[in-house]
């Protein structure tokens, strides 16, 4: 079967795809509103951390480009900011790496074209999609903006919320000084929001991301909006004031006088994330079948740092399922959503669960906290466990589920 794919959006989820099928030989052409070298000059994109199984995926790829023994890290260090503080570690079974996707996509465009694939450089609208998907065999939109989203139908029982949830300032920061192991700080701060630290290669380096996901309408949602342009020295004071006072793990090992955003002011991005989760595929109006993957499926808020992982995960199922395919029908639809869907559901679910029950401390979820802190294996699974979403999904969905994870490690503690 002749075999000719379209791909709209080199995002992680479109080039994922792109250079798996280019590996199997496949004719692939994408479609792209950006050009390798527009990215040095962007703002910050967002602050990805790839998870080892992600990595594992890259180096089958060939795109693992930045060794782990350089620039990964090794687990994850937990602050909870109550009256009496939990501080406590997890580790990771094999590290996971962040690298400034301002770098790291038009890395993966220069493999991609080097493995024969085409890229197109045009802005793409839904209104190509019917002439696009004739000239192709399967056209996948890779793609939530310019209107793509509306073409996928919401499911509404995996999209509990309507609105975002947390209030994002989010940043590539000079002045912190590493923690004795490399490793992510999750910071939390009941009743203000959560902070997520983490190692990142940048254009100058090693550096800090940090994603303050602020509570709306709480102390810290002031920091979404006040701009670093209009004065830096006074959004540098704001937060190192809200970080002393909210997230005390990061911020004690911050250098005030050296201290600033990484580069320029181009380093930090603010805003929210509307969650959602869609089919992935829709029929167009000439009949055509389109596929969807990554964040037009599913686009979570990055508390957890899910959304590129589980997108990597679904480009790998659909690379698969196209090559192996006799036809691109309603049968190959099946077969993709039985693979993909448990761990891109799980994901989207497990972050909705977190998002809402970080806010709002249940006393079940106090439980969690508390068992986790005080026990290393606990910390060590749940920590790496952030590759598999549908295993700790298996631990959350309920009420139940969670009390029996807390009961096997409370009663491991106890012997
Ligand atoms: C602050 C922040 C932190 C994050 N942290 C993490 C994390 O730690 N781990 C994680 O796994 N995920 C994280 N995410 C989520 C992650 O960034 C996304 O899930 C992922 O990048 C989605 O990839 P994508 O390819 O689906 O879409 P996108 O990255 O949105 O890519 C779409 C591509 O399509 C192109 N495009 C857009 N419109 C058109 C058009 N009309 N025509 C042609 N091309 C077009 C764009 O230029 C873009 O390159 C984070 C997100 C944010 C905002």
């Amino acid at each position: 079967m002749r075999k000719r794919i379209a791909i709209v959006g080199a995002g992680a989820a479109g080039l994922h795809l792109g250079l798996y099928l280019r590996r199997h030989d496949i004719d692939v052409t994408l479609y792209s509103d950006r050009r390798p070298e527009d990215y040095r000059t962007a703002r910050l994109l967002n602050t990805v951390a790839h998870h080892s199984i992600t990595i594992a995926r890259e180096s089958d790829l060939g795109v693992n480009k930045w060794p782990v023994n350089e620039n990964g890290y090794y687990g994850h260090y937990y602050y909870v900011g109550l009256p009496t503080p939990l501080r406590f570690y997890g580790d990771l079974q094999a590290p996971s790496r962040a690298v400034d996707y301002r770098i790291y996509l038009p890395e993966l465009m220069k493999s991609f074209a080097e493995l024969g694939g085409r890229i197109v450089y045009e802005k793409v609208s839904t209104e190509d999609l019917e002439t696009l998907s004739e000239q192709y065999d399967l056209l996948v939109v890779c793609t939530g903006k310019a209107g793509f989203g509306s073409l996928f139908q919401a499911r509404e029982s995996a999209t509990p919320f309507k609105t975002p949830q947390r209030a994002l300032c989010v940043g590539l920061f000079k002045g912190i000084a590493d923690s004795p192991i490399r490793a992510v700080t999750m910071s939390f701060s009941p009743g203000a929001g959560e902070m997520i630290e983490i190692p990142t290669l940048t254009f100058d380096g090693m550096r800090t991301a940090l994603v303050m996901e602020n509570h709306i309408g709480g102390e810290l949602e002031i920091l979404s909006q006040v701009k670093y342009e209009e004065n830096p020295r006074a959004m540098r004071n704001l937060l190192l004031e809200k970080l002393h006072e909210h997230h005390p793990s990061v911020a004690e090992r911050i250098d005030s006088r050296t201290f600033d955003l990484a580069r320029d002011s181009n380093d930090i991005l603010q805003g929210a994330v509307p969650p959602i989760y869609r089919e992935g595929s829709a029929t167009l109006n000439n009949g055509q079948t389109i596929m969807g993957l990554g964040d037009v499926m599913a686009t979570v808020d990055p508390i957890l740092g899910q959304g590129a992982n589980m997108a990597s995960h679904a480009a790998r199922v659909l690379g698969e399922e196209i090559v192996s395919a006799s036809a691109f029908d309603a049968r190959f639809i099946e077969h993709v959503e039985a693979r993909r869907e448990d761990r891109v559901i799980c994901a989207t679910r497990w972050t909705n669960y977190m998002l809402k029950n970080l806010k709002e401390l249940p006393p079940e979820f106090q439980k969690f906290i508390g068992t986790l802190s005080q026990n290393r294996e606990m910390a060590d699974e749940f920590t790496n466990n952030f590759n598999y979403p549908e295993k700790q999904w298996d631990y959350f969905s309920s009420i139940d589920r969670l009390m029996a994870w807390c009961e096997k490690y409370s009663h491991q503690q106890a012997a």
